[in-house]
């Protein structure tokens, strides 16, 4: 297994599959479109449409997917809490018309509003922003999960920062006096969610670090699993080697599965698609359990 860390992510991406890639149904840059026209370009063995908190682009995801013959993994990263900490969630193949799911993601879409407007109320104190400003940033109307990179482009319109990662760096980030957390689900409760609606439920980037003081213990973890997780998303550029280690070891204790994923926003993130990926087993292994086909 230590293959997987101690080789390149160019020698990962010829054959795997990038299941965690957004577009512009939430902070990606890029549509449905472009985003399995990225994974064609790449030769990538197959693409995850994952967009924060809803399915909205995956209608226009299939269309090209089956236009282009991109084989496509139809999710969702869900934001969710433990403890207080940050924690995101990949909800993989899952029933669409699950009326729990469903609701979940109606909630924390509402609380990310709420939480936007302040956020933008904090940084009107110092900056002439409004909230029309940042809502001139969302691509997909209504059907948009709003988040940090709206303020962030925002800014960027209005002269403040070169990019969206200078505008994290000096204003929105998790540490930053403006910062207002999102009111989300504990992570359990999304695992019961996303289980009720036949999906596969994965830890996303476990050790990230950017978005929390602390990163998730193995008893934190542990307790996660034990709602009935299926995997771990060990390969990610926001895990360390050494981190990624110890989630390898974790993951085997467990008995989950380890995927992994770019994060690819587009341009809005330096994340290249296909930097990690996953292995086709284990996709294989994440079909079988799914309510849902990989369309391709
Ligand atoms: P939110 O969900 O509103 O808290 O915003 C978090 C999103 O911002 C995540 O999807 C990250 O990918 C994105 N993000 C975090 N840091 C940066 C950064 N430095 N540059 C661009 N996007 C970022
Ligand atoms: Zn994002
Ligand atoms: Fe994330
Ligand atoms: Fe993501």
């Amino acid at each position: 297994m230590t293959d997987h860390i101690d080789s390149t992510a160019q020698d990962h991406a010829a054959k795997g599959w990038d299941l965690h890639c957004h577009s512009a149904y939430s902070d990606g840059t890029e549509t449905p479109e472009g985003l399995v026209l990225e994974a064609k370009r790449l030769g990538l063995a197959g693409v995850g449409i994952t967009d924060h908190d809803t399915w909205a682009g995956w209608d226009e995801a299939v269309t090209a997917a089956e236009r282009y013959g991109v084989p496509l993994v139809r999710g969702t990263e869900i934001t969710a809490d433990v403890d207080g900490t940050c924690v995101h969630m990949l909800g993989l193949l899952y029933d669409p018309t699950d009326p729990v799911l469903c609701d979940l993601f109606a909630t924390t879409r509402e609380n990310r509003v709420k939480r936007m407007k302040k956020m933008v109320e904090n940084l009107s104190a110092d900056y002439p922003i409004s909230w029309d400003d940042v809502v001139g940033q969302v691509k997909e109307g209504e059907q948009t999960t709003i988040g940090r990179p709206h303020i962030a482009d925002a800014m960027v319109a209005m002269g403040f920062f070169e990019n969206r990662s200078e505008a994290f760096k000096h204003t929105i980030n998790k540490n930053s006096k403006y910062y207002v957390p999102i009111v989300s689900p504990s992570a359990k409760t999304v695992v019961r969610a996303v289980k009720h609606a036949g999906g596969v439920a994965i830890i996303a980037h476990p050790a990230g670090a950017t978005r929390n003081r602390s990163i998730l213990t193995d008893e934190q973890i542990a307790d996660v699993a034990s709602a009935g997780l299926d995997g771990l998303e060990v390969f990610h550029r926001e895990n360390s080697p050494e981190q990624q280690r110890r989630l390898l070891g974790l993951a085997k204790e467990l008995n989950l599965l380890t995927t992994g994923g770019s994060d690819w926003h587009g341009s809005g993130k330096p994340n290249l698609m296909g930097e990690n990926t996953t292995d086709p087993d284990v996709v294989a292994e994440i079909e079988a359990r799914g309510a849902i086909a990989i369309i391709r």
